[in-house]
């Protein structure tokens, strides 16, 4: 019986790689612009955490959480999502309490969930995400997405729409709720078991609801923007103003509620409107959580943050046809021929790279037709010709593949003289 790889999950090969990495560094990158910091956290935690952090009446801890006991019988999970243990790692490292705030932090890694794999749906995939702690300033709302908009450009992304919509505080949220239970109630038996369980629970996931989606009373719900009061509703409107200032174009959407529990005031999310990208054409999505720092025992320090998935991030790219200029070259590949020539390459080889060079020899006795093809498939800038006939007379013949230009080298100062040559 041969084993395969878990479903839902997948390999990431060479080839395929490079892109991964480039779209990291390119992120890192700006991140550091943007003056958020690094922060990793362990892939596992408590599973407590994600139940008060993320929410009881989710999807992602009613049924998408990989939750097991260790040896030691505690329930750890699998982390599903990156805002609850950077919080924590917050409050438990008292990170409130820097002299640089707010603390802008972000991270790069894998998440876990139990779904039903699907394009652009996987149970293992990365997560990019950032967080802003400590700043209830609505130009660090516009900042965020400003930076996610940022990642997506860099990468040459052009058929993106920005959505965003207000959740309010508590007290506009709480006669929003109100209004949406009686709103549903009377034909709540129409809609699926998880909407009928969110109706007292979480009537606003009902808006979120995939099955649902398309019933009439989802479109024609009370909207939560109307519930806002004299605060939410300023909040929100210097949130459009400073995105105006950042010449961002922008959706408002009532109906936007984002997956998770915490969220209050601005939600967004970041869609790919290409063609053929398919029906889930969410790429990012974010939103502010305050009182998340103090439910976990830190002091009152509100929050703002997005995530976004590489996966999605690769499938847009894929969409609108971007190629990325990755050149995986190799500067210089030795041909060695006859077995003393080969003994000598092994040191020579071995020069180049503490050189800085990035070379290579054969190693599989190929013959030397095989060696000249073996380069060409690794784009070798250079290939270094060394014969029983070379080795005797003390130099190496230097070819540069774009032209089939040969230059004779002497062996004793080989890497002075290629270094020269490559300038
Ligand atoms: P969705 O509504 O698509 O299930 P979500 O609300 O569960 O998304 P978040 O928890 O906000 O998503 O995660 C942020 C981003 O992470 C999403 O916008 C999406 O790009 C990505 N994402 C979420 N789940 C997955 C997954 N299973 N596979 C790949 N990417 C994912
Ligand atoms: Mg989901």
């Amino acid at each position: 019986m041969t084993i395969q790889i878990p479903r839902g999950t997948q390999d990431i090969l060479p080839g395929q790689v490079e892109a991964w990495q480039w779209i990291e560094e390119k992120t890192r990158d700006i991140c550091q612009k943007y003056q958020y910091k690094e922060i990793r956290t362990p892939i596992f935690e408590q599973t407590e955490l994600f139940q008060r952090g993320v929410g009881e009446s989710t999807d992602i801890v009613q049924k998408e959480m990989y939750t097991f006991k260790d040896r030691g019988d505690r329930s750890l999970t699998l982390r599903p999502e990156g805002t609850a243990p950077v919080v924590r790692s917050f409050v438990e490292n008292k990170l409130y309490g820097q002299p640089n705030q707010p603390v802008k932090l972000y991270y790069v890694g894998p998440m876990f969930r139990y779904e039903r794999p699907q394009a652009g749906r996987y149970r293992q995939f990365v997560q990019f995400g950032v967080e802003a702690l400590g700043s209830q300033d609505p130009a660090i709302d516009a900042e965020v997405i400003a930076l996610a908009m940022e990642v997506y450009k860099s990468l040459g992304l052009k058929r993106l729409k920005v959505v965003i919509n207000s959740l309010g505080d508590p007290t506009s949220r709480k006669a929003h709720r109100e209004a949406l239970i009686q709103h549903f109630k009377p034909k709540i038996n129409e809609f699926c078991l998880d909407c009928q369980n969110r109706l007292e629970r979480n009537p606003l996931r009902i808006l979120d609801c995939k099955k649902d989606r398309d019933h009439e009373l989802i479109k024609n719900a009370p909207s939560i923007l109307t519930f806002l009061n004299e605060e939410s509703t300023q909040y929100f409107e210097k949130v459009k103003d400073y995105l105006q200032l950042l010449q961002i174009d922008f959706e408002v959407d009532a109906t936007l509620v984002r997956g998770l529990d915490y969220y209050n005031h601005t939600a967004f999310e970041i869609m790919s409107e290409a063609e053929g990208f398919g029906a889930i054409t969410t790429l990012c999505g974010g939103g502010r959580y305050n009182g998340l720092v103090e439910q976990f025992g830190g002091p009152s320090a509100p929050g703002i943050g997005f995530a976004l998935s590489m996966e999605r991030l690769l499938a847009a790219m894929k969409a609108e046809g971007i190629e990325l200029p990755i050149n995986e070259h190799l500067d210089c590949y030795i041909v060695a021929l006859g077995e003393e020539a080969k003994d000598y390459s092994v040191a020579l080889l071995q020069q180049l790279r503490q050189a800085g060079f990035s070379a290579e020899r054969d190693y599989i006795s190929r013959k030397l037709k095989a060696q000249f093809k073996a380069a060409e498939r690794m784009q070798a800038a250079y290939t270094a010709i060394l014969g029983e006939d070379e080795l005797k007379a003390g130099t190496i013949t230097v070819k540069k593949m774009e032209n089939g230009e040969q230059t004779v080298l002497s062996l004793n100062n080989f890497i002075e003289a290629f270094t020269e040559l490559c300038k």
